[in-house]
């Protein structure tokens, strides 16, 4: 039977029929489910990482990915709309990268005003690992330049407002580069699957196929 794939939620409520991957952070790991349809990233949010000790969560974080639960690592990223040093939020991104590449681990990202310092980045760390921008709500040039570098498109909630511009770049960009998140809205996934797939003019059935292939392909599940 089709499923629907969450791929980045803060949620920890199960529901039927959706495979979730779970965001949490790497101090959270007595929240880790051994429900089947029940994922796992685990990071540090650019916004969050004042308040601890970076060796500390680093630890916490090797020890996740341990886990057979954890599929990706994330979020983690860069944002320039906050107050925390950009130079101490790009160290602790690249070491997020560091550890995926060794560990074969996808990264979702969150970046605020920064696609082109995440480009950066992944060029210059060499990380050969995927990339999934999370909530990704950009235009159709920092689309086209992500997608150069072969990273994965996730879109969120916005996708269901009356935004023109997000609607035809999310017709633009390949099947096979998208995903579908509800990260810390209030939408059901399953909206975002019919406004997908009538944005892209296919059957929901259809779109849940393609999703499907998606998450096999980018997660090895
Ligand atoms: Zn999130």
């Amino acid at each position: 039977m089709p499923v629907y794939f969450d791929i980045h939620t803060h949620s920890h409520k199960a529901r039927q029929n959706v495979v979730q991957v779970r965001n949490l952070f790497p101090n959270q790991l007595d929240l880790i489910e051994q429900n089947p349809d029940v994922w796992y990233s685990v990071g540090w949010h650019p916004w969050h990482i004042d308040a601890n000790d970076s060796d500390e969560m680093f630890a916490f974080l090797e020890k996740a990915i341990q886990n057979k639960k954890v599929i990706a690592l994330g979020e983690t990223g860069l944002d320039r709309s906050i107050d925390e040093s950009f130079g101490r939020q790009t160290n602790i991104f690249i070491r997020h990268l560091s550890l995926a590449h060794n560990a074969g681990l996808p990264v979702i990202v969150h970046a605020v005003k920064a696609y082109p310092d995440i480009i950066h980045i992944y060029k210059k760390t060499k990380a050969r690992i995927p990339l999934i921008i999370h909530g990704f709500r950009g235009n159709h040039q920092s689309a086209a330049q992500l997608l150069d570098h072969g990273f994965y498109l996730s879109f969120g909630a916005t996708l269901l407002e009356n935004n023109t511009t997000l609607a035809e770049v999310f017709q633009n960009t390949p099947e096979e580069k998208i995903f579908l998140e509800t990260d810390d809205s209030a939408a059901d996934i399953r909206q975002l699957y019919e406004r997908a797939a009538a944005l892209r003019n296919v059957r929901t059935e259809q779109w849940m196929e393609t999703i499907a292939h998606n998450f096999d392909k980018c997660f090895g599940k």
